[in-house]
């Protein structure tokens, strides 16, 4: 680093927009961001295993690092994530780098090519740092179905992260990285940004291309951004979002994303506001569902939403309690079939010795898949299988039109709707491992987005009475209402003050660098 000027690790706290205007303009480089970046990752990496592989893209990034440098100094213009480190899912293919899903089955297998995400993280100039661990094909609500290892939740190293994309909430939480990439197929975003204490956000369905994300259900996924604060997801989701040819669900609508100003300056804009917003309280959420911390910061979450200005309307979808059932028939279907692919023979682990090609497949898959991806693929294929098609499939799939329709009608009513994300904080490691149907109730109020294609977004909101743990509410919007779904978030977070909160996890870390 010959030009090091002396950039304390404190540059990776500010946020993702004061550290790209700081590399365009040239006070820090790209190289010296990156280089504290993987030191806080090599530091703490030991104790929350955000990551898969650490220290495999090292060198790689440090070459897109100067590389950015090199261009700066020649006098280009940089993109709107200059230097940013961001370490995104391992289920996003990078050219050249080995892409897992955190499962067995895909041991040695090498990415062929860049997602469409990962070619745009490029093309904005952000730094890929690492891949993140995650549950088993996104198959979790807190990453303990990953085949490889633990993540523990930077607040308490005894719990869970969240999942499936636990890694990248994990590294955002820990200050390892600004920025990271999850996906989300019935909460896998805002889930676990809700159990970490950062910020979480799906998109509509469409709005970012899928091409290059392994499949889990398809007419589900979406990519998104986990973050420290709304400005900052609001930026790295305006740099992936846009029509792709490459992806046919990928639409061509303009993107909106936050708003040139408070996404520029990292939100110290003259923030956006909640005054004479509608929002939508769903009469079917059942308190008796909450966690007590849960329900009594609920109750103090829309009478701030209404101190902020927004009018508290009640609304209805009669069909949300079938929503977990609705989804786990509809994702598990689709992962059946998107999971078909894994035959021993096309993509990484292919089992040794001879014997038939049945058999071949038959041992390899059943050796590379965990648990909880057969136990899906195979609901999925009873699911799927004639005779049973319209009693469970046909039935799920015409709830979910039932549910969209409902939500079509309640925005008629209001701008947005609010739930809490998630009806727990993070539990407890191995609390829910012997009890599938208790994890894929976590899931209560994030599938309902998923299964409408509704943008939805996590955004803390307190700290539990007696844990001490993160908690968060979600707003939702109408399909395409992205921007308004981030501008309410973004005002809701200036106005409760939870903008950027460290994990204390991450604290012990600060003391240590400011002692030294
Ligand atoms: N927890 C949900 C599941 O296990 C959601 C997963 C996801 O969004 N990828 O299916």
């Amino acid at each position: 680093m010959g030009e090091a000027r002396g950039q304390g690790p404190e540059l990776l706290d500010l946020t993702a927009q004061e550290i790209a205007s700081r590399v365009r303009t040239g006070e820090v480089t790209a190289a010296e961001t990156v280089d504290l970046a993987l030191a806080r990752i090599a530091e703490l990496e030991p104790r929350v295993g955000a990551l898969l592989r650490p220290g495999q893209l090292d060198d790689a990034a440090r070459r897109s690092a100067e590389a950015i440098d090199a261009r700066r100094e020649r006098g280009e213009s940089l993109g709107p994530l200059a230097g940013v480190p961001v370490v995104v899912k391992d289920n996003l293919s990078i050219e050249g780098q080995p892409l897992t899903c955190a499962s067995r089955i895909l041991d040695g297998y090498v990415a062929p090519y860049d997602a469409t995400a990962i070619a745009r993280l490029r093309a904005a100039d952000a730094v890929i740092v690492g891949q993140s661990n995650m549950d088993e094909f996104a198959m979790g609500s807190s990453c303990e179905n990953s085949a490889v290892q633990q993540t523990r939740n930077p607040w308490d190293p005894e719990r869970v992260a969240g999942g499936s994309s636990g890694g990248s909430a994990a590294a955002v939480a820990a200050g390892e990285v600004p920025l990271a990439l999850g996906s989300d197929t019935g909460g896998s975003v805002r889930q676990p940004a809700a159990l970490c204490g950062v910020v979480g956000f799906k998109p509509s369905y469409g709005r970012i291309s899928r091409y290059g994300l392994v499949a889990f259900a398809s007419s589900l996924d979406q990519i998104g951004p986990i973050a420290r604060s709304v400005p900052e997801a609001a930026l790295l989701y305006e740099s992936l979002a846009g029509s792709d040819p490459r992806d046919a669900t990928c639409s061509e609508r303009p993107v909106e994303g936050l708003g040139e100003s408070a996404a520029d300056d990292g939100g110290r804009a003259a923030p956006p506001t909640l005054e004479g917003l509608r929002i939508g309280r769903l009469r079917e959420i059942d308190s008796s569902g909450l966690e007590d911390e849960v329900a009594a910061q609920w109750q103090s979450t829309l009478r701030q939403l209404s101190a902020c200005g927004a009018e508290l309307v009640d609304v209805s979808v009669p069909s949300l309690p079938a929503a977990v059932a609705v989804y786990y028939v509809i994702a598990n279907s689709e992962a059946s079939a998107n999971l078909a692919r894994y035959d021993g023979v096309r993509y990484g682990r292919r089992v040794a010795g001879g014997g038939s090609l049945r058999e071949l497949n038959r041992r390899s898959r059943s050796e590379g898949f965990g648990p909880e991806v057969k136990r899906r693929i195979m609901l999925g294929t009873f699911a799927l299988s004639s005779g049973y098609y319209d009693a469970y499939y046909g039935r799920a799939v015409g709830v979910a039109r039932a549910m969209s329709e409902q939500f079509e009608s309640a925005f008629s009513q209001v701008d947005l709707v609010v739930t809490p994300t998630s009806p727990s904080v993070a539990f407890r490691l191995g609390e829910r491992v012997e009890d599938p149907l208790a994890m894929y109730l976590s899931d209560v109020f994030t599938t309902p987005a998923n299964l409408c294609g509704l943008p939805a977004l996590s955004v803390p909101c307190g700290l539990g009475g007696s844990s001490g743990l993160p908690l968060a509410l979600q707003l939702l919007g109408p399909r395409w209402a992205d921007r308004e779904v981030l501008r309410a978030g973004a005002a809701f977070e200036s106005a409760s003050g939870w903008n950027r909160r460290v994990a204390p996890g991450a604290a012990a870390r600060e003391e240590s660098s400011s002692a030294s």
